[in-house]
């Protein structure tokens, strides 16, 4: 183990028996852990493997776990009397086996540091600290002598016997806090504790939920099965939009339930998920506990030790979920499995789902993952017997698959600056006066994806990043959607100077309201994309006024596509179904087929019939003659096919290499070094360098390399072998993707 900066100022151990020496691994991107003393006075049997602990690094004061003890490696080991001390234990329960287990095969197969991945499962550093209890106040005895307005007040806020915090309270009645402090004199006030921890309602599992129809009851007792013999297994449950998924895998809830386990549940995007929390809570008579980047910090705090003390039973959040400290996780649920937002991009990149299936094999426990449009990842991984599969083949009831139709647009087109085809305005019409709902869907934001100069053909790009400015009207703003650079829409073009000649190019969801506003004044509709709704409880308020039917025409992006239950809607239009398949993508195809088939499956879930209209240049391309005729599986077995002949995941690996920085000429030649010193054998093949498609993002520049192997190679081991090798200026940053999903 590698040495800790040592002071001499710090106690030494040289007169006494030889410290009893410990590896702290710390929450920073380090190589390895560092060894520290545990000082006598501690006593050696507080300190235990998995204790979070302070200790001193440079001249700061670290929190890291106890991650083992003994001697270190000879050659690399800090003498004995050097070591530093660790000054205390933080009083939280330490880090189980599983969770360290987790953090170091996750880094091992991520190529990130142990440190790094220690940080994300140490999130909240607040959260293991206990809360302090807090002072409130609450009514107890008589009015005071002496009434005034603000005393007055004061009793108004504090009417219907809810204590509060001194600051609520002056804040709420708009006095000073000696005006409390004065009713307490009086007697008036009492002190009361608020209990500094979160209560979490305990989810009763004993409830019971829907009757199930056959295909459920058959599903839901194979999953609860898995759950009652407990230790690993991974089950794909595969069924169609409006099946009854959720109905089923909550019975695999409720039997970790029963057997006083937690349960993670996760899912791509939080904001969606309100829907879903009101059907937790009706099954199970408590919410489960939410958890997602939106939360502020109490809340994290709270529940990061909720989760710690085993006392949150059920947690449902993405990704960043799946790092909290559960104490008896019994049963992992991944939904929408084959969503690409379970991929983290930034900093650790991971695959959470991938992830996830890690997780639950560590911690010997089912794992269920839920789809109507399943990766062919998993797909394969059913077929070749690593995962079990469940089928639902129906929706619920009487309600039917949505139709599905291609619009083909190459005869169809509206002429000038138009998006909806004559046919589309036609189904509009006949869903609109029927009294139902209509949904169309284009995945773009803002009014305008281009902005272009008549008079020279300058095109407004951002300065950070190979991207075009996207015209965002409402705001009068002009925006990147990489970096966020965003300048006010310009009245003259900033290369000629031309007045008036900026032409805004395609649409955008902004754009395509306005089409709508003119065909359909009177129509109650609405915008939703992730810039217009922001925060959970704005998309929950959103979601839920659809769904009760307050508007007619709804006009959404992808953040609509997903996983609602919207019973009026019986019409989508799908403004241009081609636009996820342009770009190199391997997964492109995979991917829009995905998106089309969740967006269409929002029509027609109850018992009206619900139809779906592909706008398309290309009706006879293999994705939409599957979306057409429903073909799954056929589609499926191409891509798989294809993907086989090349060696292309999951029939092969990939690792991707993103050289990055600020000076273009020494990223390229970090670039070059790297090609240079690529792995060469047979089972081996590495494309690039090359300039990246955002060739330049966030003012960073950036080349691309890609190693490609067999299935059963250590991809991982060989790319961080290949990136150790390499020397780059420090300013350089070279980062490894295991298992790609974007090529930017
Ligand atoms: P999926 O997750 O497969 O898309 P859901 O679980 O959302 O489907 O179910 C679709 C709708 O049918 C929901 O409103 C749900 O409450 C309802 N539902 C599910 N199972 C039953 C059942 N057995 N009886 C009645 N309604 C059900
Ligand atoms: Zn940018």
């Amino acid at each position: 183990m590698a040495a800790p900066h040592t002071s001499e100022a710090e106690p030494k151990f040289d007169d006494m028996a030889p410290p009893r020496r410990v590896h702290v691994l710390l929450p920073l991107p380090l190589d390895s852990a560092y060894d520290y003393a545990v000082p006598a006075e501690l006593g050696d049997e507080e300190i235990r493997i998995g204790d979070f602990v302070a200790v001193p690094l440079g001249r700061r004061a670290v929190v890291g776990v106890v991650w083992g003890e003994g001697p270190a490696d000879p050659g690399q080991a800090v003498a004995d009397s050097r070591l530093r001390p660790i000054a205390y234990r933080l009083p939280t329960p330490g880090m189980a086996e599983v969770t360290r287990r987790f953090v170091e095969w996750l880094a091992d197969y991520t190529c990130a540091s142990p440190g790094a991945v220690l940080r994300m499962t140490m999130s909240v550093q607040a959260a293991l600290e206990p809360p302090r209890p807090r002072l409130a106040y609450c009514l107890a005895g008589p009015a005071p002598s002496r009434m005034t307005g603000a005393r007055q007040r004061v009793m108004d806020v504090l009417a219907d016997g809810i204590p509060l915090p001194g600051p609520t309270i002056a804040e709420l009645a708009a006095v000073s806090s000696g005006v409390v402090r004065g009713l307490v004199k009086q007697g008036t006030l009492q002190e009361v504790q608020l209990p500094g921890e979160m209560t979490v309602p305990e989810p009763d599992w004993q409830k019971s939920g829907e009757i199930l129809n056959d295909d459920q009851l058959k599903a839901a007792s194979a999953l609860r099965s898995k759950v009652d013999m407990g230790g690993y297994s991974t089950t794909l449950l595969d069924g169609v939009t409006g099946a009854g998924k959720t109905e089923v895998y909550l019975e695999a809830v409720a039997a970790a339930l029963a057997q006083g386990r937690q349960v993670l549940v996760l899912v791509p995007e939080i904001g969606l998920t309100a829907q879903w929390l009101e059907r937790f809570e009706k099954r199970f008579g408590a919410a489960p506990l939410a958890w997602h980047s939106d939360l502020g910090t109490a809340r994290r705090r709270l529940t990061w030790r909720a989760v710690a003390q085993g006392r949150a039973r059920v947690v449902v959040g993405a990704r960043s979920a799946l790092f909290l400290p559960y104490t008896d996780l019994g049963l992992i649920v991944v939904d929408e499995e084959h969503d690409s937002a379970f991929k983290q991009e930034d900093g650790v990149i991971y695959h959470a789902r991938d992830m996830a299936v890690l997780r639950a094999s560590l911690g010997e426990i089912p794992i269920v993952l839920v789809s109507a449009t399943p990766s062919l990842e998993s797909q394969v991984n059913v077929e070749t017997g690593r995962y079990g599969a469940l089928h639902l083949p129906n929706r619920i009831g009487s309600a039917e698959l949505p139709q599905i139709e291609a619009i083909d647009m190459r005869g169809e087109a509206p002429s000038g600056p138009q998006w909806l085809s004559p046919a589309l305005v036609t189904a509009m019409q006949e869903t609109l006066a029927a009294g139902e709902q209509v949904l169309l869907f284009l995945n773009r934001r803002g009014y305008a994806p281009l902005t272009l100069c008549r008079a020279c053909g300058h095109r407004l790009q951002c300065p950070n990043c190979t991207a075009w400015l996207v015209e965002h009207r409402f705001h009068g703003r002009l925006q990147c959607h990489h970096c966020g650079f965003n300048l006010r829409q310009p009245e003259a073009c900033p290369e000629c100077a031309a007045e008036d000649s900026l032409v805004a190019c395609g649409p955008g969801v902004e754009r395509l309201g306005e089409e709508v506003d003119e065909l359909f004044p009177d129509v109650p509709r609405m915008l939703i994309a992730s810039d217009t709704v922001r925060g959970p409880d704005a998309a929950a308020e959103a979601i839920q006024r659809i769904a009760e039917g307050e508007v007619s025409l709804i006009i959404g992006t992808q953040i609509v596509a997903k996983g609602h239950h919207f019973p009026l809607l019986t019409l989508v239009g799908v403004i241009d179904a081609d636009l996820g398949l342009q770009g190199g993508d391997l997964r492109a195809a995979e991917r829009t087929y995905q998106i089309l088939h969740q967006v269409a499956g929002r029509s027609g879930r109850v018992q009206r019939p619900g139809r779906a209209l592909l706008q398309t240049y290309m009706p006879e391309h293999p994705v939409m003659q599957a979306l057409i005729s429903g073909q799954r599986d056929r589609f499926m077995a191409q891509e798989k096919e294809a993907r086989r002949f090349q060696g292309l995941p999951p029939f092969g690996r990939l690792v991707a290499l993103i050289v990055s920085g600020r000076d273009e000429g020494q990223v390229i030649q970090t670039a070059r070094d790297l090609g240079r010193s690529a792995p060469r054998h047979g089972d081996v093949e590495v494309l690039g360098p090359a300039p990246a498609p955002l060739s330049l993002l966030r003012g960073r520049f950036r080349q691309r390399l890609l190693l490609k192997t067999r299935r059963g190679a250590n991809a991982s081991a060989l790319a961080r072998a290949w990136v150790a090798q390499v020397e780059h200026p420090q300013q350089v940053r070279v980062a490894i993707d295991v298992d790609p999903y974007s090529f930017l």
